[in-house]
C-alpha cells in the first residue's frame, strides 16, 4: 500500500529479489511517480472489499507503506489483513526531531495548528497538504503560502498564493523562498523523511518558529522503519 514518496523502495526491493509484488495507490496525485512490478489505483471500498481482494489475488503478506497521516487506508488494512489471515507490517518512517535552534511548537491536528498561527506569525508557509486546508480558511488576518502537490479544493484562506510542488526540496530552495515570500512561520505535519526536510532546516537558518502535527496514534501493528526491512520481513512472508 503506497502513498508515499519512499513507498516504492520495497517494491523494488522485492522485484529484485524475484518477489511478484502488486503496489496500491489511492489515485490522489495526479501524476504519481509509478513504483517498479505491477501496480493499481484506487480506493478498493472498505475492509471487507480489500479482504476478499486479498484473497482473490492470493497475496501473503501486506506492507502498509502509506504516509503517517492516512489513517483510514491503514485501518483497514488491519482488518482486513486479520479477517483474511495475511500477514501485515507496517513501514513508518521515523518523524522528525528538533535540533538546537528550533522553534517548534507541537499540535495534535490541524485545527490546533489554525488556533496557534495568530500568536507566532502572519506570513504563513503552509506545507501540511492539499487535505484539510479548511481548519485554515477563517483566518483572514494571515496570508498563506500553501504549497501542495495537486491543488487543494476549497474553502481555502482569504489571502493566499498557491504553489504546486512536489519536492525534493533544497535548503537554500528553501531559504529563497522564505526570503522572497518574506515567510515568518512554517506549518508542517510530521511527515518525517528526507524529502521534505529540508523547511525545517531552512527556517533553523532564518530563526522562524514551525507548528509541527504531531502524528496520529496507530496501535498495534508490527512496524519496521526502514525499507530494508520491510523487504526482509515481506520475502520472509513471499508464499
Ligand atoms: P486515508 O484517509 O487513509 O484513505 C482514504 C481512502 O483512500 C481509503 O479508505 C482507501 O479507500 C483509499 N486509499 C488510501 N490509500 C490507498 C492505497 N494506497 N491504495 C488504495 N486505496 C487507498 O488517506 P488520505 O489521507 O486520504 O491519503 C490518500 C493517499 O495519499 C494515501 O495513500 C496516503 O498515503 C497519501 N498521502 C496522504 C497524506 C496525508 O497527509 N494524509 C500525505 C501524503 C500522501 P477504500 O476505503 O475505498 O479502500
Amino acid at each position: 500500500l503506497g502513498g508515499t514518496g519512499e513507498a516504492g523502495e520495497p517494491a523494488a526491493a522485492l522485484d529484485t529479489r524475484g518477489v511478484p509484488v502488486t503496489s496500491s495507490l489511492a489515485g490522489r496525485v495526479a501524476r504519481p511517480r509509478l513504483p517498479v512490478g505491477e501496480v493499481r489505483v484506487g480506493g478498493f471500498g472498505g475492509p471487507d472489499a480489500l479482504a476478499r481482494w486479498l484473497a482473490e489475488h492470493g497475496v501473503t503478506a501486506v506492507v502498509d507503506a502509506t504516509h503517517p497521516f492516512a489513517e483510514r487506508i491503514s485501518a483497514s488494512a488491519s482488518a482486513a489483513c486479520a479477517a483474511a489471515g495475511v500477514a501485515l507490517l507496517r513501514l513508518e518512517r521515523p518523524g522528525w526531531s528538533g535540533r538546537p535552534g528550533d522553534r517548534w511548537t507541537w499540535v495534535d491536528d490541524l485545527a490546533a495548528a489554525a488556533g496557534a498561527i495568530g500568536q507566532l506569525g502572519t506570513r504563513v508557509l503552509l506545507t501540511t497538504g492539499r487535505q484539510g486546508l479548511s481548519a485554515f480558511s477563517t483566518l483572514d488576518d494571515a496570508w498563506f503560502l500553501i504549497r501542495c502537490i495537486d491543488p487543494p479544493e476549497p474553502p481555502l484562506p482569504r489571502r493566499h498564493e498557491l504553489i504546486l510542488d512536489r519536492g525534493p526540496y533544497t535548503i537554500p530552495g528553501e531559504l529563497g523562498l522564505i526570503d522572497r515570500h518574506g515567510i515568518d512561520l512554517v506549518v508542517t505535519k510530521d511527515s518525517g523523511g528526507e524529502l521534505t526536510v529540508a523547511k525545517l532546516d531552512a527556517a533553523r537558518e532564518r530563526k522562524l518558529p514551525v507548528i509541527v502535527v504531531r502524528r496520529p496514534a496507530r496501535p498495534g501493528t508490527e512496524t519496521a522503519a526502514d525499507v530494508a526491512a520491510a523487504a526482509t520481513w515481506a520475502f520472509a512472508h513471499a508464499g
